[in-house]
């Protein structure tokens, strides 16, 4: 009973500190299955509102596709529920090397390992290949697992401005003496829906001799001509030394990630990876949703050139309307607000619409930075982007700030 009235008052008083700063996050509950349109209760206990979903990662529409549930029923049915073991004792089947196998061919890599969630492969694997002779240089606002992970390896620390090559190339000058040196960056980076400049990279980490490790949880499935991600956009396949995606974004929206890419990087994830090693193995049932998935999107890329036609209608929309966006060619499409609490009313409002959109601010983006970020879908139909749009240009009006620029939403509403 170490749970004393002064620790809980501790820890209640710094929840309240939360609430009070404006930045408590409440879940809403979801009684449908993910899709563009969803049946919401919120706040807890109301009554089920039907809603536009204009903020999942759903990118593909592909997390409640008919084919991949039966996939996954299939699955079940011939590989179980469950493996009850890590992949390196007794959790791997067939298809756990079957999808690894896909994943390659894919991302055109030499070589995959499953992971638990991309949030495990980001945490073990530099850990697995690096020591303290070795230096870590990432773009300064990489995801927040891939920073996880980077405290997790014992190699050099060090970080370049945000998609500043000159000042990456300072860096790798810096620290040319290490014995391994790896340019760390997200392909599509998540809060802004700009893409790393990888062509620019890789010839910076070919002068210096780096390896480069792209996250492309936000772009694998979709991104590039044929959907392989940020690498295929950039023209650079098969040069990038170090792949990190997730299962749970575009590609089925279940879970499980990996690590794609050198097949000695790869095996050092099998041999020394922790969460590979220490966390269960994907659940049958997904691995086959995932497959299906593979099957769906391979050499078709109906879905990802209606998720770019809808992306690109959206971002015209708003721009049109005069929104402050973000710059960039991605289905994130984030609707700049500055204020955190014009955000959280702004998102407020767009529910009472029947549009679901969350606002972020400090500390999920910089300060002075809020925003209600939306993403497209190829599950989005143009009458829902309209729908959506029309109450984004009503909300907009309301506060004021259609035509508006930065600063003169910032002097109306301060930081
Ligand atoms: C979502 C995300 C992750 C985490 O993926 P999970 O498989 O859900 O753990 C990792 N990196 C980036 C860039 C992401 O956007």
């Amino acid at each position: 009973m170490g749970y004393s009235d002064k620790v809980r008052n501790v820890l209640q008083n710094e929840l309240q500190g939360i609430e009070d700063a404006g930045i408590f996050k409440k879940e809403r509950f979801i009684h449908s299955l993910q899709a563009a349109d969803i049946e919401v209760e919120f706040p807890l206990g109301s009554s089920l509102k039907k809603v536009i979903n204009m903020c999942s990662n759903n990118y593909l529409g592909l997390s409640s596709h008919q084919e991949v549930i039966k996939a996954a029923h299939d699955g079940l049915n011939h590989r179980g529920y469950g493996m009850s073991s890590v992949r390196f004792i007794c959790g791997t089947q067939d298809i756990h090397r079957e999808l690894e196998n896909r994943v390659t061919e894919f991302l055109g890599t030499e070589d995959t390992i499953l992971f638990p969630s991309c949030m495990d492969a980001n945490t073990g694997v530099f850990e697995a290949f690096m020591t303290k002779e070795d230096v870590m240089i990432s773009d300064r606002l990489v995801h927040a697992s891939i920073i996880d992970g980077i405290r997790l390896s014992p190699a050099l620390r060090d970080t370049f401005k945000h998609s500043n090559m000159k000042h990456l190339e300072s860096k790798l000058q810096l620290h040319a003496d290490r014995r391994l040196k790896v340019v760390i960056t997200d392909g599509v980076f998540s809060m802004d829906g700009d893409t790393a400049k990888l062509d620019e990279m890789v010839a910076l980490c070919e002068k210096y001799d780096a390896m480069l490790f792209v996250d492309d949880s936000h772009s694998s499935g979709f991104i590039g001509k044929t959907g392989r991600g940020t690498h295929e956009k950039y023209n650079v396949i098969g040069k990038i030394d170090i792949i990190t995606t997730t299962f749970g974004k575009a590609l089925g929206g279940a879970s499980g990630g990996c690590v794609s890419g050198r097949k000695e990087i790869v095996e050092m994830c099998r041999q020394k990876a922790r969460p590979y090693l220490f966390s269960n193995t994907m659940a049958p049932v997904v691995v086959s949703g995932v497959l299906k998935v593979f099957d769906l999107i391979r050499g078709n890329t109906e879905r990802r050139d209606k998720l770019e036609e809808n992306a690109n209608f959206w971002r015209k929309g708003l721009s049109d309307a005069g929104f402050v966006l973000k710059d960039g060619d991605t289905p994130i499409v984030p609707v700049m607000l500055f204020n955190a609490k014009l955000a959280q009313d702004f998102s407020r409002d767009l529910y009472d619409e029947g549009i679901y959109a969350i606002g972020f601010f400090f500390p999920v983006v910089p300060k002075a930075q809020a925003r209600i970020r939306t993403q497209i879908s190829a599950g989005h139909e143009i009458h829902h982007l309209e729908k959506a749009l029309k109450a984004f240009i009503k909300i907009g009006k309301k506060y004021n700030i259609l035509g508006k620029t930065k600063k003169e939403i910032i002097a109306m509403y301060g930081r």
